[in-house]
């Protein structure tokens, strides 16, 4: 009995400091072809996506990934259409560092591309460099193409998950 009180004690602890988030986001291809493509804040020589912002789909399932394990809402709460028109997501993703803040710290991001076209894997270790900067943590990205599946080549998806750790500071607490 005792030891498996200890145990469930044990389990309240982890669940308490560690979060585990996922992040889903789509945009479909731009009709204007001046558009630029944006992922992880790298421009790529590709019709761009359609969206209030820049419409990186990287940077948005990666916000999303994190407000879900940190403070359970989705970008669309806080930076609806009609407020992000023409800025950049990377204003958005700072904006969600901003909100973390002292609160928790992210352990890592891991995500997947799915794109039919352009062809990604070049543009992917700046990719990387550039979250990590933003997010301050370890970072993976995979591309992966659809097998021609579908009408997922009219756009551009990503899936996200993230695992931050809360940051005990009782003494800070309000
Ligand atoms: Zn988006």
């Amino acid at each position: 009995m005792k030891k498996g009180n200890k145990n469930k004690n044990e389990a309240d602890n982890l669940t308490l400091n560690f979060k585990v988030g996922l992040g889903f986001d789509i945009h479909r291809f731009s009709q204007d072809k001046r558009r630029k493509l944006i992922l992880g804040q790298v421009k790529i020589n590709h019709v761009g996506l359609e969206g209030a912002s820049d419409a990186d789909v990287l940077l948005h399932a990666i916000c999303d990934a994190i407000l879900g394990a940190t403070i359970g809402k989705d970008i669309g709460t806080f930076f609806p259409p009609e407020k992000s028109k023409g800025i950049s997501s990377k204003k958005i993703a700072q904006k969600v560092m901003k909100m973390i803040e002292g609160k928790f710290k992210i352990i890592n991001i891991d995500v997947v591309i799915i794109a039919e076209k352009p062809k990604l894997s070049p543009f992917i270790p700046k990719m990387i460099k550039n979250i990590k900067k933003i997010f301050r943590c370890d970072v993976n990205i995979k591309a992966k193409n659809t097998e021609g599946v579908g009408n997922l080549g009219d756009g551009i998806a990503s899936i996200a998950t993230c695992l931050v750790e809360k940051i005990n500071n009782n003494k800070n607490k309000k």
